[in-house]
């Protein structure tokens, strides 16, 4: 099959939709991906399933729902379908870029450049995918899956951190140089190294720039200004901030939000040179997908971080498809699609037309035939979430949902929105509305029984791997 495409998928840990210029006007800081939007096709109306990192993959990979791939613990091994083993057992050339390690556990990706790839090493990633885009091989089409984590909290800053600074450790500084690929550590910064070798993390970036000393390999460590690779405390943070313990002032919520934007600032910058390759490229026509895992509050209900809620900030997310064929011209979609419709959609790009158990067997982005558009559904294990615009019906249970005995769910909270008239979801429309709500909940329910799940236990080296670098990204 001569004429399959090279897919390039990127998805940007924590990139809400509107952080990009071409999702929200005025917006000036995303020219890569903006561009890449006007030559090709942005989805306006776009949905991550869950929201935090692994159940969004575990739907990304397999195209399954959340309550389908049953996949919330990052204690168990992901056993369902994924896309990428499907490439690869399809003739495609699999690589994957990662920024976190936890993949390689969890998800078990082909290719994988393991682990190796963290968010301090976003240069180092992008020319490692430049190289992937601009190989020789013209026979093998090649599938490329780039995980970029830079976005994800702590956030990078231009600020100068004060030691005092009571939510410093939301931002992170690259002590070692930014991003200048030295394989050197440069010597003013030593002593500020040994000030903080006490703390059990400094250990860890301390053997790693050893490492990448002895390997002549660029190293971008990144410690807290204050002197001390404190992410641990980004969790503390949170769980103060969120239970009310800790008020935000406006302020600190402005440099949370404007940290946030930057973040997303330098990882367009970063796309440049990819974006450019791939324009270039001679031969086999390239796909690129651009997409994010979930979102992010940023206060805007007096909580920050993803894992939190199914709202607009965390659900909406951006999703840009582009071709060297260069068919689509900037064209915006507004049909209502989500993770779900994403594996479908490249594995028939690839031309992968062998279907296994554990892969979706739903609709790509194109329009049912004759039919029409089913509900966007989000679910996570505390909330569950049904979009039929220009409705959403966010159901919010009291305890753990069991996906396996959907009928001892207990709400505690039921919101409707009318989320084109009120994107922000301010305006809660359930009381006087009690048909709409529970037809909604009616279809939900619905389509959320019959699903299933599986487990595998972990190795404790592997468990406390995972440990590891769970605390570090502050999920534990
Ligand atoms: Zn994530």
């Amino acid at each position: 099959m001569a004429s399959r495409p090279n897919i390039l998928l990127i998805v940007v840990d924590s990139l809400r939709a509107d952080a990009l210029g071409c999702y929200r006007p005025g917006v000036e800081s995303t020219p890569n991906l903006d561009r890449l939007a006007r030559e090709g096709v942005r989805f306006s109306n776009y949905f991550s399933q869950s929201s935090w990192t692994l159940p969004s993959f575990a739907t990304i990979f397999s195209g399954l729902y959340p309550w389908e791939h049953g996949y919330f613990n990052h204690r168990d091994y992901y056993r369902g379908g994924n896309f990428l083993s499907a490439g690869q057992e399809n003739g495609y050339d699999v690589r994957c870029c990662v920024a976190f390690a936890f993949f390689q556990i969890n998800f078990n990706l082909p290719r994988l450049t393991a682990g190796s790839v963290k968010k301090n090493d976003l240069a180092d990633a992008a020319g490692y995918v430049e190289r992937l885009v601009g190989s020789r091989d013209r026979r093998t089409p090649r599938l490329v899956f780039w995980h970029i984590g830079s976005c994800h909290l702590p956030y990078f800053t231009e600020e100068q951190i004060e030691p005092t600074d009571r939510i410093g450790s939301l931002f992170q500084e690259n002590i070692f140089g930014g991003f200048s690929p030295s394989p050197r550590v440069p010597g003013t910064l030593l002593p500020l190294f040994s000030k903080v070798f006490r703390h059990p993390l400094t250990g860890k970036i301390c053997r790693q720039l050893k490492n990448a000393e002895k390997l002549k390999k660029p190293f971008h460590g990144m410690i807290n200004r204050w002197g001390g690779e404190r992410e641990r405390t980004v969790l503390e943070l949170t769980a103060e901030i969120n239970s009310g313990r800790m008020k935000l002032t406006p302020e600190e919520i402005r440099r949370l939000r404007e940290a946030y934007s930057y973040s997303a600032a330098v990882t367009d910058q970063h796309l440049a040179g990819v974006f450019n390759r791939v324009k270039n490229a001679p031969g086999r026509e390239w796909v690129v997908i651009v997409t994010s895992d979930h979102g992010e509050e940023l206060m805007e209900r007096g909580v920050f971080w993803h894992k939190t809620s199914l709202y607009q900030s965390i659900v909406h997310v951006p999703l840009i498809a582009w071709s060297s064929g260069g068919r689509e011209g900037g064209r915006v979609e507004s049909a209502y699609r989500s993770h779900v419709n994403l594996a479908p959609t490249i594995m028939e790009l690839a031309g992968m037309t062998h279907r296994r158990p554990g892969y979706s067997l739903g609709k790509g982005f194109a329009p049912p035939a004759g039919g029409e558009d089913g509900p966007v559904i989000c679910a996570d294990l505390r909330s569950l979430a049904i979009i039929r615009p220009p409705y959403k019906l966010i159901l919010t249970a009291a305890a753990d949902i069991d996906y396996n005995d959907f009928s001892s769910v207990r709400l505690a909270r039921t919101e409707l929105y009318d989320i084109e008239k009120d994107p922000g979801e301010n305006n809660e429309l359930s009381s006087g509305r009690t048909e709409l709500v529970s037809g909604l909940k009616r279809e939900l329910i619905f389509r959320i029984k019959g699903g299933d799940s599986s487990s595998h236990a972990l190795t404790p080296r592997e468990q406390r791997r995972l440990t590891e670098e769970l605390v570090s990204l502050g999920y534990l």
